[in-house]
């Protein structure tokens, strides 16, 4: 018998021991490892103590007393000993518990009274992915799929980081590519199945895409680069693309030689193992010097893998502001619509849902809250932070309501041929007025001072711990 067989038999003949009420030797004043039978149930030397909860020490919040169902954001960021507690509902906490996730999440801790049952967990903070780190500190990646989020199945996330003249190795994948650039400069490129070429450099808030298949690269320009990626499928994986260098490796040297029509000592150097994110040598300042263009020219104008969405101006609303970018203007992304969105602090993207799509968001910016509502009669309520991921699946309503003090911005990206969404408040306005008060037991006057008009974001008060 090997010894840690014979150690896992003696230590199961001394449990079965214990359990059948053997003598426990206790050598040396260290107690055992299990107790004894004396300990099962009533025992008259029992005095219970409350001690433990006695010890709490805490001061309710702003707005934490007021009606479950106001359901005011409580700041629980500055309060010493957040407590799970809304007007009458809830009690306090003696622990164990992790004072970090409490003080970011008090929607969690002590959601509103409107929160109901279990609808599907929408968020996903990048800031507890993996990150994937790139060869001699070049960069990193993080991502988001269904591994860590199993209801978001439409899409899945990257945020990169690549270091000045740092590549994102040459690769293709089955799924679609979309971006947009979070801070810095890159250099993008790309050889389409009509041997069309394709390259340009993007800086904060352009997008990209890669159709499927079609193979690119990115390098970081002096400034370095970060981007989000979304591709349409929620189970894509970072850890699963094509890369230049696997393709050459494994391939048979005699196939690579007949291929590109070269002695085979010609591959003696290709990497044995994949780059993924490593240093390169810094890209010419002059893009056309690495213009490369063979029989099928370039990628037409109107076909374009970029868009320099950053030149766009914002939509002005009275709480914020949008932009839009869909296939409307931006056609090779032929499923991919987005906007990005800009929440004054006080204000609140209005209630809404995509009729077409699910919605994959990120939060570029500040700090937020959403209620999802799925029928019947689910609602959770979720606080997100910059760096967070959101998915709202299709015709769920939500909201995101600013709860920071800096201006809150994020992007909203669906799977459809255009972007669109249904208000509430669009759709209860336009209704007959006697449909309305005979639903929802509403004053005319009420009914009345309602919007026709879109809102997208509307504007609020910046007291967020009282009823306005
Ligand atoms: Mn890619
Ligand atoms: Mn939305």
């Amino acid at each position: 018998m090997r010894p840690e067989t014979l150690l896992r038999a003696s230590a199961l003949l001394a449990a079965f021991q214990t359990a059948n009420g053997a003598p426990t030797s206790n050598s040396g004043g260290n107690p055992p490892l299990r107790g004894s039978e004396d300990l099962l149930g009533y025992s008259t030397s029992n005095t219970l103590t409350k001690e433990d909860t006695d010890a709490i020490k805490f001061k309710l919040v702003p707005g934490q007393k007021d009606d479950p169902r106001d359901g005011v954001y409580l700041d629980f960021e500055h309060a010493e000993n957040p407590q799970p507690i809304r007007g009458d509902k809830g009690a306090t906490d003696p622990g164990p518990r992790n004072y970090y996730y409490d003080k970011i999440n008090s929607d969690k801790l002590a959601p509103p009274g409107t929160d109901n049952g279990a609808t599907i967990n929408a968020q996903w903070p990048m800031g507890l992915s993996h990150n994937r780190l790139g060869l001699d500190n070049a960069g990193w990646a993080r991502q988001e799929n269904i591994k860590v989020m199993p209801a978001a199945t439409e899409m899945a996330g990257v945020d990169m980081r690549l270091e000045p003249g740092a590549y994102r190795e040459l690769h293709w994948h089955v799924a679609g590519e979309w971006s947009i650039v979070l801070n810095g400069t890159c250099r993008i490129q790309a050889v389409n199945e009509n041997g069309e070429t394709f390259i340009d450099d993007v800086s904060k808030g352009d997008v990209w895409f890669f159709p499927p298949g079609v193979p690119h690269s990115i390098q970081a320009l002096d400034t370095g680069v970060e981007f989000l990626l979304v591709f349409d499928d929620g189970a894509f994986s970072e850890d699963n693309t094509f890369l230049a260098s696997e393709v050459f490796y494994h391939n048979p040297k005699e196939v690579l030689a007949k291929n590109f029509g070269v002695p085979a000592a010609a591959f003696d150097k290709i990497p044995t193992d994949e780059l993924y994110i490593f240093p390169g040598t810094p890209a010419p300042k002059d893009i056309e010097a690495q213009n490369v263009t063979g029989e099928g020219g370039i990628v037409p104008k109107s076909a374009s893998y970029s868009y320099h969405f950053s030149e766009q101006p914002a939509h002005e609303v009275p709480g914020g502001s949008v932009k839009i970018v869909d296939p409307l203007t931006f056609p090779i992304a032929s499923n991919f619509s987005a906007a990005v969105v800009t929440v004054k602090p006080g204000g609140m993207r209005e209630i809404h849902w995509h009729p077409s799509s699910d919605e994959w968001s990120f939060f570029i910016q500040g700090q937020g809250r959403a209620t999802l509502f799925t029928a019947p009669d689910e609602a959770t309520t979720f606080d997100y932070r910059a760096g967070d991921v959101a998915y709202f699946p299709k015709s769920n309503s939500h909201y995101i309501e600013n709860t920071g003090d800096e201006d809150l911005m994020f992007v909203e990206v669906l799977q459809a041929d255009h972007f669109s969404d249904i208000a509430l408040g669009q759709w209860i306005a336009s209704t007959p007025r006697q449909i309305i008060s005979d639903t929802l037991n509403l004053s005319d006057e009420t009914i009345k001072s309602f919007k026709k008009e879109k809102q997208y974001v509307v504007a609020g008060s910046t007291n967020l711990t009282s009823l306005g």
